[in-house]
């Protein structure tokens, strides 16, 4: 494989972003764009994300708003892709350590248009009869949701191939080619591949690129725990996504339910599926009825986490051609981020919103 150069974009990586991407700009864009992707689409940390969408808590204000502006932007892509996404808009039920510490955060949103509506206990009964022990106040964020990130990878990834997107799964881009500070394409395992501009959404993939252009991004690689739980109840025991100081969970069927749980480190009793079995009797204390709840699968995921945990998106230092999106909470995020990238790749038309989540802001404050 040895392509031309021919106004295309190359989009390296198709993860949750990268395959938001390639859509958001098959939409718009004429030119040719081709997603590559090292395996198959959405099986990077995608897959292994719990996928709540969600507006972020006791973050700058800014950044909660960028994530109220992205649920809506998951109503637009819904609607966009025809209901196909399966978005489950249950809502989100939290509760903190302590009933004031609920409280503050029932009050952080109260002047803004997100609505988190505080429950009574009778309230919470009522939207989770099988909850064991009640707090006296729970939170209900009514317009947070889910999704199965993988179906959603592959639905966009479907609608972009339908719009005329060039999909390379199986293909390893072992560097970026450059010419001074021009970028030229990319060398892939199977050839080099001439473009006018490479978008990296390679997830912690970005980092090594990165690397052998010598540039160190203030980016990591962070572990999180994904598990899968089946039961046999006839009733699904958890309604809606459930985050406490004690877990998080949320049902992904009538069987199965999913939890995130923290990693702690490399040592075997910390296992992915140790930790897995140790949440399991706290997640059976908490719901009348889960007798039959036992481990389906656990996994360690490593997501890219900038080290600030805000989205780093626009162009790279001052190479021509080269762009970057990479964040926490891409599954939240993507949809907005993208569609504002969209407009800088296609139309170099900067969009101020994503202005502070330049990659340059770590040299200005030293980080
Ligand atoms: C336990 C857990 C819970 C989570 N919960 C949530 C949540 O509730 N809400 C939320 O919004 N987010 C959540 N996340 C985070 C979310 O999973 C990530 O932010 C998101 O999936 C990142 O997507 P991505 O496309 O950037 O990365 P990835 O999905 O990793 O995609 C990157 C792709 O690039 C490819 N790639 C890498 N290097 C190369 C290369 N050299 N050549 C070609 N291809 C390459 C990979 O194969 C991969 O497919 C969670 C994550 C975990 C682990």
């Amino acid at each position: 494989m040895n392509t031309t150069k021919n106004n295309k974009i190359v989009i390296v990586g198709a993860g949750f972003v990268g395959t938001t991407l390639a859509w958001c700009l098959s939409c718009h864009y004429n030119g040719e764009i081709i997603l590559i992707d090292k395996g198959q689409a959405g099986n990077g940390v995608t897959k292994q994300a719990f996928a709540w969408l969600n507006v972020s808590y006791g973050r700058p204000d800014a950044y909660s708003k960028l994530r109220q502006q992205a649920i809506n932007e998951w109503h637009y892509l819904d609607r966009q892709t025809n209901g196909k996404l399966n978005i489950n808009w249950s809502g989100a039920i939290s509760w903190q350590e302590t009933e004031s510490a609920t409280r503050e955060f029932i009050d952080a949103y109260s002047e803004s248009d997100f609505n988190v509506k505080a429950l009574t206990k009778t309230e919470l009964q009522t939207l989770e009869p099988q909850l064991a022990t009640l707090p006296e106040l729970a939170a209900f964020a009514t317009e947070e949701g889910a999704v199965d990130p993988l179906h959603a990878t592959q639905v966009l990834l479907q609608e972009a191939l339908n719009n005329g997107v060039t999909y390379l799964p199986e293909t390893e881009v072992t560097a970026i080619n450059y010419d001074g500070k021009q970028i030229l394409g990319i060398a892939t395992s199977q050839g080099v591949i001439c473009a006018d501009q490479v978008i990296l959404t390679a997830g912690v993939g970005i980092i090594s690129l990165m690397e052998k252009l010598g540039e160190q991004l203030p980016l990591s690689a962070s572990p999180s725990i994904i598990v899968q739980y089946q039961h046999q109840a006839e009733t699904p025991f958890v309604r809606h996504i459930i985050s406490t100081p004690d877990m998080e969970v949320r049902p992904i069927s009538g069987t199965t339910l999913l939890a995130a749980e923290d990693y702690l480190n490399d040592c075997p009793e910390n296992s992915a599926t140790c930790i897995a079995l140790n949440a399991l009797p706290v997640i059976k204390k908490a719901f009348i009825g889960s007798d039959s709840l036992c481990l389906g699968k656990a996994s360690v995921g490593m997501r890219p986490i900038p080290k600030d945990e805000m989205p780093i998106v626009g162009k790279v230092a001052d190479y021509r051609g080269l762009y970057m999106i990479s964040m926490h909470s891409a599954i939240t995020l993507a949809p907005l981020i993208c569609r504002l990238a969209q407009e800088e790749i296609i139309n170099d038309t900067e969009q101020a919103a994503l202005n502070p989540y330049r990659l340059t802001r770590f040299s200005a404050e030293g980080l």
